[in-house]
């Protein structure tokens, strides 16, 4: 009779079959399999204590629109520095002026009140992005082209404060179009991640073409694209007042019968990510939920913040407008977010349970070949 016993390296000794060490082996492995699952779930379980932190639920985002007629002084300073005093308090992660900066585009003066006004913001490591509005570069306002403009003078760039040479050194940059006339930035909430899109009156397509690169390559950051002329007085994208029967100039103030608007809206249609789209430029104040996106128009704007705090725990938005240190209006609404992190990890996990299935299943495939060949040359051996 052959001799069917075969060392164990398991247990060191020598086995009185195959069956045995079979045994021995799969058992061993597969009390690995559940020591190794259960300290996984125990570490999983762990990470919900770790990620509580003392930090408050909530974060703010400031708008600041049409401070024209502010960059005619010093005033315009009492805004940011307001913004600044307040920005703990409010735990402010980002400011997004949409437009209408300057009253007129190539006023020295102006120019220079905006960029020591908006300079506060930077001194306090206070992150900001903007968007030029028809007043902010020649052509749109100032010559009567109410059609997308291409290349008008933007002299924003000559200021410190909107010198995209020095904000594309900051970590919340991310990048420009059309020499700084449309910004973007971004900043980061735990574990939500926000990108702010912010894009010049009536862009033209080389504006658009980014703007759609941005959405398309941060496709899982929670999205903001902030504009100047937007909304009409309505709600409506047809540009200006919108027509009421008595006011019916909505081919002055944007784009000629609302083109360019209802075409940014359609666009913004197609991306999930974008949830709140933000505009300025007249002077109504308009909050609408569009197909799950808050479309909002700050037209309580002069000489006003408007803070939108977060609350993640109730998912929702409080805006609140400030004028001179008064609350002027108020309104809440829903919102859904995307938690970046969450994602990431739930692949970590899968990516460990799938290891920990399949490794030491590969490992007992070894060995029962390496005893099985060990077995068989014993066979031919005869010994
Ligand atoms: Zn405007």
């Amino acid at each position: 009779m052959p001799d069917f016993r075969i060392f164990c390296p398991m247990y060191g000794r020598l086995t009185n079959s195959i069956t045995d060490n079979l045994t021995f082996l799969i058992e061993t492995s597969m009390r690995r399999i559940a020591l190794f699952i259960i300290i996984l779930l125990l570490t999983v379980n762990l990470f919900p204590s770790v990620k509580a932190s003392p930090e408050p639920d909530s974060f703010s985002v400031i708008q600041l629109s049409d401070t024209q007629y502010l960059s005619e002084s010093s005033a315009y300073e009492n805004l940011t520095g307001w913004i600044a005093d307040h920005s703990a308090a409010y735990n402010l992660r980002m400011v997004i002026h949409t437009g209408d900066i300057v009253d007129t585009y190539n006023s020295v003066i102006q120019w220079e009140h905006a960029s020591q006004a908006m300079m506060i913001l930077q001194e306090n490591n206070i992150p900001y992005c903007w968007c030029a509005g028809n007043h902010d570069s020649k052509g749109s306002y100032q010559e009567g082209a109410y059609v997308p403009l291409d290349n008008y003078t933007w002299l924003g760039s000559s200021y410190d404060a909107f010198n995209i040479s020095v904000l594309s050194n900051k970590a919340y940059w991310v990048s420009s179009c059309n020499n700084g006339k449309s910004t973007a930035a971004t900043f980061t909430f735990k574990a939500y991640h926000f990108l702010v899109i912010s894009i010049e009156y009536l862009a033209n397509e080389t504006a658009i073409q980014w703007m759609k690169n941005l959405i398309e390559s941060h496709s899982s950051d929670n999205i903001i694209v902030s504009t100047h002329s937007y909304l009409d007085t309505f709600g409506n994208t047809t540009g200006g007042w919108g027509t009421d029967g008595s006011r019916q100039d909505n081919t002055i103030w944007g784009s000629a019968g609302g083109v360019w608007e209802t075409s940014l809206r359609n666009i913004l249609m197609s991306y999930p990510s974008v949830f709140m789209i933000l505009c300025g430029h007249m002077q109504a104040d308009v909050d609408q939920n569009v197909n799950g996106k808050e479309e909002i128009m700050f037209g309580d704007n002069v000489n006003s913040v408007r803070i939108y705090t977060f609350n993640m725990t109730s998912k929702t938005v409080n805006s609140a407008t400030y004028r001179l240190g008064l609350l002027v209006s108020e309104f809440s609404f829903p919102v859904k977010l995307s938690s970046f992190s969450n994602t990431a990890f739930q692949n970590i996990y899968l990516t460990l349970i799938a290891m920990a299935i399949t490794v030491p299943i590969v490992a007992v495939i070894i060995l029962m070949k390496k005893n099985l060949g060990t077995y068989s040359r014993k066979r031919i051996l005869g010994s």
